[in-house]
């Protein structure tokens, strides 16, 4: 036994007559209650909206939820009268870049912009994005470590944005998707050498290096680059990138940290390795084939599919200066993706929202519902892919997703049905984050 040294008997009897003197903390107030009346509830955990109902709120999570004539509430309550509005859970994007901006398409940026122009791109764009009616994100790509930074700027209450679910920079292969490519080998754009940016990792020690090293600096999620991309030069989007093993050693690595993983994949191999290898949701899915869909479905594996960014890849941002190369990677790729999505949705795969919000400026994630409905969900599917199912995928779901008692107050409020017409999602008139009014242009106008 190892003897309990002096200096430590010393400092217990100066600190414990210390603590027993401290002054009694004074009684923490009571939450603060709001009572919201719906006209209409879409909770999010089934296919209807029920009528006249009433969400009790107490500080930032949910006590009830019952109808209105159940429900008996003070005088003098604060009361949010959404009673001609429908009610749903707050959205969620679970594929957005919220570091990126949808105007820098020339590669000169790549070397004009240090990393806090996006730094502030990224707090302008949490806050569209939370105002847009999406109260939790989940970031896929930044720079290091942009998005860790934001989401504990954001819980500090310093800036206003949504619940972040935070990745890393993506990791990419040698010359693939996330590779500054075709420039002169003298060519660098580098802030951490010796991590290769937290980004590049070849061979599976390197992979385990740098998922441990993201870990290390407070990474919720990984995202790996398992095909070429749209937007970066001399890869192919339907080519694999990284091997079996080294998907698997990824997969691995993350788990054992206790954290999902999330892989980029146009290429139809791709996704299968991806699958294959343990990965969680499988991002664009643009050449996804029968066995691929089969494959998701049979692992569990959500595919989050952004059917609606191809208008904008190939209108605006070729005026924002989009090089050919991308613009012609997007042409082959764009509709395919948005016929395999509905094959996707028949076949029975899981579908979680998400928009790869920054190719597109963000604030316009829900321009995506029309294209999910457009091309095979019923609407109240597609709202599902965005609240409980995107909460499953981002591990949210005992926070967020529905509303239900013991979930955080996020929620929004639209004037038009969107069960009707899922385009009522692109005009949120009404945002709570947390039991706070983040937005409300419905009831200030009643
Ligand atoms: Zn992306």
């Amino acid at each position: 036994m190892k003897r309990f040294p002096f200096y430590a008997w010393l400092a217990i009897l100066i600190v414990v007559p210390a603590l027993a003197q401290q002054p009694q903390p004074a009684p923490t107030p009571a939450p603060k209650t709001v009572y919201i009346r719906a006209g209409h509830l879409f909770d999010g955990a089934g296919d209807k909206t029920r009528e006249n109902m009433v969400i009790v709120v107490s500080g930032d999570r949910i006590q009830s939820v019952s109808p209105a004539s159940a429900a008996s509430i003070p005088a003098g309550a604060t009361v949010v009268d959404l009673s001609h509005a429908t009610v749903l859970p707050g959205l969620i994007d679970c594929h957005t870049h919220l570091g990126a901006r949808a105007d820098r398409y020339d590669e000169i940026y790549n070397f004009k912009d240090t990393p806090f122009q996006s730094a502030f791109a990224a707090v302008v764009n949490a806050r569209k994005t939370l105002e847009a009616g999406f109260t939790s994100v989940r970031d896929v790509g930044s720079l290091p470590f942009l998005a860790v930074d934001l989401r504990n700027s954001i819980n500090e209450g310093l800036v206003p944005g949504p619940r972040i679910v935070a990745s890393g920079p993506p990791i990419s292969i040698t010359g693939g998707h996330g590779d500054l490519n075709n420039f002169s080998p003298q060519t660098r754009v580098s802030m951490f050498p010796e991590e290769r940016d937290f980004q590049i990792a070849d061979g599976v020690d390197q992979i385990r290096h740098v998922v441990r090293a993201q870990v290390k600096y407070g990474v919720d999620v990984i995202k790996i680059l398992a095909t070429g991309g749209v937007l970066s030069k001399g890869d192919s989007p339907g080519a694999p990138q990284f091997t079996p093993e080294e998907l698997k050693a990824a997969a691995d690595e993350a788990h054992m940290a206790g954290r999902k993983i999330a892989a980029h994949a146009h290429g139809t191999q791709g996704i299968k390795n991806a699958i294959l290898a343990g990965i969680d949701s499988i991002e664009h899915a643009s050449l996804i084939d029968d066995e691929g869909i089969r494959l998701a479905k049979e692992h569990g594996v959500y595919l989050v599919m952004d059917i609606y960014n191809d208008d904008y890849i190939l209108g605006k941002a070729i005026e924002f200066g989009l090089p050919k190369e991308n613009v012609d990677k997007e042409r082959a790729i764009g509709r395919l993706q948005r016929e395999n999505f509905e094959r996707a949705v028949k076949g029975g795969a899981k579908m979680a929202f998400g928009t790869d919000a920054g190719v597109y400026p963000h604030g316009d994630n829900a321009k995506q519902f029309f294209y999910m409905v457009k091309y095979g969900l019923t609407p109240a599917q597609a709202i599902r892919a965005a609240t409980s199912n995107a909460a499953d995928l981002i591990g949210r779901a005992r926070d967020v997703g529905t509303l239900e008692p013991g979930k955080f107050a996020d929620m929004i409020a639209v004037t038009a049905d969107p069960l009707q017409d899922v385009r009522a999602l692109e005009n949120v008139g009404f945002v709570m984050k947390g039991g706070a009014v983040v937005k409300d242009t419905i009831t200030a106008k009643r």
